[in-house]
């Protein structure tokens, strides 16, 4: 689990922070974005965000970025990981983690598509 105050993980996608960041007048936190646009917009929505809200919303983020790894392995008709090359291992890690980082930046910029 992260947290969205992390100052080197930008709080919306979990990217690396950018050096971007938000925080209310007389806040105690910032809120450290990356430059996506989309996460600069949705960084004040986030940061006022219950931890259990970001929780779930980070819990589905993982679910589909694991249904982005599936999908590859079903394009490339491979379930055997030991059957992988090193660039379908590589492709498949990437997909697992842009999964989750494009439904985690949609779903905190209010994106929900479940
Ligand atoms: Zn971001």
């Amino acid at each position: 689990m992260i947290d969205q105050f992390n100052p080197a993980v930008c709080g919306v996608c979990a990217r690396a922070a950018l050096g971007h960041g938000y925080a209310p007048k007389n806040a105690s936190k910032i809120l450290w974005v990356c430059d996506d646009p989309k996460c600069i917009q949705a960084a004040k929505a986030v940061y006022v965000m219950k931890q259990d809200q970001f929780t779930r919303i980070e819990s589905r983020a993982a679910a589909k970025g694991g249904d982005a790894g599936i999908e590859l392995l079903e394009t490339i008709g491979k379930t055997d990981f030991a059957q992988l090359t090193i660039d379908e291992w590589s492709e498949f890690r990437r997909r697992i983690i842009g999964g989750y980082r494009t439904a985690l930046a949609n779903d905190m910029s209010g994106k929900v598509t479940l």
